[in-house]
Parts: C-alpha cells; structure tokens; sequence
C-alpha cells in the first residue's frame, strides 16, 4: 500500500544532525506510527514520504523552514527565579513546561545567576537541518477511532 492522506504510516528512523551526531532512533524502542497529512509529524518529512511504499527506504535532508522552524532570539527572556517551583537546582539544560495563555511550551534554562534564570523557548531542534534516515515498515488504513482523535493507536502511536 502506498503512503497517501490519511493513511498510517510506521517508519523506522534515525535522525542525525549535520554533525553526524545522532539525536533520535526509534532503533531503541519501536517503529513510530502516525497518519499522514494530520500534521503529526514535520512537513519536510511527510512530503518526502508521499507516494512511498512498505518497504522503502529513503534519505531525507529536511531544512528547518520545513522541520522545527528557524531559531528565533525573542523567544529567549530572562525570568525572575521566583517564578519557578523548585528554587534548588535549575540548571542550564533543564526543562520546563511553560504555559502562554492555552498554549504549553518547553523551555529550555541557557542561563540561571542568583536572581534570574534565562529560558529559551525555541524548539531544541530549531535552525538545525535534519538529516533522516527512513525505512517504511507498514502502511494501513487507519480504525474509525484513529481518524476520530488525529492520532494512530497502539504500538508506535498514543497509548491509550
Ligand atoms: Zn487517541
């Protein structure tokens, strides 16, 4: 079967940066599962997989107007440390869940002093060129309720 709107898909994938280093696998756990064209995964990855059948494989170089998007500097803001719970032990690297009206956000701490912490609440992947290395291990028809909730179920989707 070949990859259309609105089918499942179930890739295996790893994903290297243009370093070369590796920043995600589904080689460690399961193939990961979603439906195309639901937006449940990036649009320089989903395009590139149309029209593709069970059994592929692929390179694909996604750039981040198409990935996570550019790297935006007035996404970093530097906030008073009273605003966080846990007053011990924020340190640069950590992640927090933000929240901006409805819209949860993850922050990550670039820089924390006595009195301020600095978060930036760009994608940790924004600006960056992806480089994925794809093989199409399934395509199917998604269930009523998977088309019902945008989302695929079971093994590689949402468990619930
Ligand atoms: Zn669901």
């Amino acid at each position: 079967m070949q990859v259309a709107k609105h089918k499942v898909v179930v890739i295996d994938y790893t994903l290297t940066n243009d370093q070369g280093a590796v920043i995600d696998s589904s080689k460690d756990g399961e193939p990961m599962a979603y439906i195309q064209g639901m937006n449940n995964i990036i649009p320089g990855l989903e395009n590139a997989l149309d029209g593709k059948q069970a059994g592929d494989s692929l390179k694909v170089t996604v750039q981040p107007s198409e990935g996570y998007g550019e790297r935006d500097d007035s996404m970093q803001q530097q906030v008073p440390r009273e605003m966080f719970d846990t007053q011990e032990g924020i340190q640069v690297g950590m992640q927090f869940h933000a929240s901006d009206g409805d819209r949860v956000h993850v922050v990550t701490v670039v820089d924390a002093n006595d009195t301020h912490v600095t978060v930036d609440g760009n994608h940790p992947l924004a600006g960056q060129t992806l480089n994925f290395d794809v093989t199409i291990v399934d395509v199917r028809d998604p269930t009523k309720e998977e088309m019902e909730h945008g989302h695929v179920h079971g093994p590689g989707g949402h468990q619930h």
